[in-house]
């Protein structure tokens, strides 16, 4: 265990809910770019290739078509994030920019947010631009779909709580097939932790502000928390989606955990039984 914020192999930085750190970005943005205005002027966005759908435009060094199953799975994505959280298909668009291979993608962030910590992929929220960025490479649909979901929630709520902004780009990172929607790892990893006495705690995820204060270990737990949420029990997802719905008009509603106690008893007990029944779960074709 280290004490440097994210383990994972990507994250999101949003500036949406902090003005300070928008306007901190804007002007490193106008300083390094000599110029106030051109957004081109600034790095080397990828420029040569468009396509649209709808709020998904994707920029592109390579040719992407929209027929492409990766394309296709981001316009899929929007609906499924839509139809499950019943936030409506509307908002501001998010672009996707794409870079042709890594070694770009790193100078432009380098260049336009120096000192950000290396991650393949990047979801920066501003009043100007929802944007992603990453590169072609291997991981680059898994990527997509998390930080897209991030696109897609900025582009709807006021506010997004910073523990159920990386929960709901966890869980639907996934592809669209797994089944029960289950971050294996995730479930083993969490057993073992409640088989040690682990007790969860979301007043603590909720407490946490800043991306860099997020361990693994909290990006596992706020991913079973939405699992939890939304497949435990029809209470527990009415819960989710009401404060879903309180913040696309109320950036600082009650804490979600608020709720959860007033509807749920002994809801940590309850997080704990829905962990276990996920880790008996066995895909058919598993095999040791
Ligand atoms: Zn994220």
């Amino acid at each position: 265990m280290t004490s440097t914020g994210c383990h994972r192999c990507h994250f999101s930085f949003s500036v949406v809910g902090s003005p300070l750190l928008g306007l901190l970005f804007f002007a490193i943005a106008v300083l390094t770019s000599g110029c106030r205005t051109a957004r081109h002027e600034i790095g080397q966005l990828p420029a040569g290739h468009s396509v649209r759908s709808e709020q998904l435009q994707v920029i592109s060094d390579l040719k992407l078509k929209l027929d492409q199953p990766l394309i296709q799975d981001l316009i899929q994505l929007r609906r499924d994030v839509a139809h499950e959280l019943q936030l409506p298909l509307e908002g501001r668009d998010v672009v996707v920019y794409v870079f042709g291979d890594k070694t770009k993608y790193q100078q432009y962030l380098d260049k336009t947010y120096p000192g950000l910590p290396p991650r393949r992929a990047y979801f920066v929220g501003t009043p100007r631009e929802l944007a992603v960025y990453t590169f072609w490479g291997e991981s680059i649909q898994e990527d997509l779909r998390h930080e897209f979901t991030h696109g897609l929630l900025h582009a709807q709520l006021k506010h997004v709580p910073l523990w159920l902004d990386e929960g709901l780009a966890e869980y639907f990172e996934l592809p669209r097939s797994t089944l029960n929607k289950v971050n294996r790892e995730y479930v083993r990893k969490l057993g073992i932790a409640i088989a040690n006495n682990w007790e969860p705690d979301l007043d603590r995820l909720e407490s946490l502000q800043d991306v860099i204060q997020m361990q693994r270990a909290d990006y596992q737990e706020s991913w079973a928390w939405v699992h939890f949420l939304l497949h435990s029990s029809d209470g527990s997802r009415e819960v989710l989606l009401n404060h879903l719905q309180e913040l696309r008009e109320n950036p600082h509603p009650a804490p979600l955990s608020t709720a959860l106690r007033d509807t749920l008893p002994e809801v940590n007990s309850r997080y704990i039984a829905h962990l276990s029944s996920l880790n008996t779960i066995q895909p058919a074709s598993h095999q040791k």
